[in-house]
């Protein structure tokens, strides 16, 4: 995985940009080091970094706590990721205004990729090392197997941070979701300026996925309840994940559809346009109404669902979304991965890569979670199973 990660990622770079754009086919070419090391690259990505971590620093709207840890605290984090995004683009619009060159990024994506690649690499091991001297309680539940690669990968330390800069959590939602909005607005400038004006197809994708990481950040506190911050540990998986793979690869319809312009009807988009909307209003509904449950079961919202108690005081709800599928939420996600894909066409496969790869981590991430559950709640997830038998899709899976 770490070295395919990174090779899949620069393929699907290489593919968006080359005529025949095949996802299932070697790249004609193989970028000499030229072409993929740049100081320039290094330096934007160092001062698009700092420039995320002066805004996590600013006051935020609100310090959420997380989960009881093994030691019985609980970190305190700032939420003010909206905020981040807000003041980005504000900042980006000043600059567009006098006259930042921003139609030059999608031609910088492949050193950009590249430099990622390396900060990923260099800063996972500088959190390897520090987890040698972060206390046992500190520790995650799954990066400690002893084999220094197997390690180096999944992370060691649950929640590395230097005072109270929590580097996950920062990670997580900021650098990488913001990124990838950013390239998606560059490569719909570029579009502009080869061709007159962005496409249709282009505008959609970028409205989509803009409306998923303002969504993301708009309901940042729900990360801390999720398996990245209260199970892994930080290692290369999430640090490659959150800072390479999101921004260039979930970007990869905008790239493709600057090289390969799709015409696309006005019936067709409407179409297009109702299918995210399902995906949301099932995904956002699903997630509040888990959220809302978790917080406060009495909440008016939720107070009139069924549930099943387990022995740990908790309850899990049996109706409403969740009594659907045992996930519904990966459901509405999917259904939303698709609705980006198919302002491309049906000519390549190259840009449904998200919808395929997402596939394989929600049913991967569904059963880890599966796992995780039956430990936490054994007889009564069993009862859960059997009252709610379909995973993500209803009477399919
Ligand atoms: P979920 O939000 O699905 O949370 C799973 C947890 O919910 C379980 O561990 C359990 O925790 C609780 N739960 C499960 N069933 C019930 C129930 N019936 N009643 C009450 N609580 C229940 O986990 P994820 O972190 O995987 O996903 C969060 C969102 O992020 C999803 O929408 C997912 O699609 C999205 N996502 C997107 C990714 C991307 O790259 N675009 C990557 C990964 C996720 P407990 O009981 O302890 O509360």
């Amino acid at each position: 995985m770490l070295i395919l990660l990174p090779a899949t990622m620069f393929h699907l770079l290489l593919a968006a940009r080359s005529g025949p754009a095949r996802l299932l086919a070697l790249p004609a070419y193989l970028p000499g080091l030229e072409e993929l090391w740049s100081p320039r690259a290094l330096l934007l990505l160092f001062i698009w970094l700092g420039l995320q971590v002066a805004l996590y620093l600013l006051p935020a709207r609100k310090v959420a706590e997380g989960l009881e840890l093994k030691d019985k605290s609980r970190l305190r984090y700032p939420i003010n990721g909206f905020q981040a995004l807000v003041l980005t683009a504000l900042l980006v619009g000043l600059g567009l205004s006098v006259g930042l060159p921003l139609g030059a990024l999608p031609g910088m994506l492949l050193p950009l990729a590249f430099a990622t690649t390396l900060t990923s690499f260099t800063f996972s091991l500088l959190l390897y090392a520090k987890a040698s001297v972060a206390p046992a309680s500190a520790l995650a539940p799954g990066g400690n197997s002893g084999n220094a690669v197997y390690d180096f990968f999944l992370g060691r330390e649950l929640n590395p941070r230097l005072g109270s800069f929590d580097f996950k959590y920062f990670c997580e939602l900021r650098p990488g979701l913001i990124g990838w909005v950013l390239i998606n607005l560059a490569l719909l400038m570029q579009e502009a300026e080869l061709r007159g004006s962005p496409s249709l197809a282009m505008w959609l994708v970028n409205g989509f996925q803009l409306l998923y990481v303002g969504d993301a950040l708009w309901y940042e506190e729900s990360v801390l309840t999720t398996m990245d911050i209260i199970h892994d540990g930080f290692g290369f998986m999430l640090v490659f994940g959150d800072l390479g793979w999101v921004p260039f690869t979930y970007s990869l319809q905008a790239q493709f559809l600057l090289y390969h312009p799709q015409p696309l009807g006005l019936p067709m988009a409407l179409l297009i346009c109702s299918i995210k909307a399902i995906g949301y209003y099932i995904f956002r509904g699903a997630n509040s109404q888990k959220n809302t449950f978790r917080k406060n079961p009495s909440d008016p919202s939720v107070a009139g669902l069924e549930t099943i108690p387990t022995a740990t005081g908790r309850q899990l709800l049996v109706s409403g979304w969740w009594g659907m599928v045992r996930h519904p939420n990966y459901l509405g996600d999917l259904i939303m991965a698709l609705a980006w894909s198919l302002p491309c066409g049906l000519s390549h496969l190259l840009p449904y890569f998200y919808v395929l790869y997402f596939t394989a981590l929600l049913v991967h991430r569904e059963a880890r979670d599966e796992q995780q559950c039956l430990r936490k709640y054994d007889r009564a997830w069993q009862e859960y199973c059997k009252r709610v038998p379909y995973r993500i899709i209803p009477y399919v899976y």
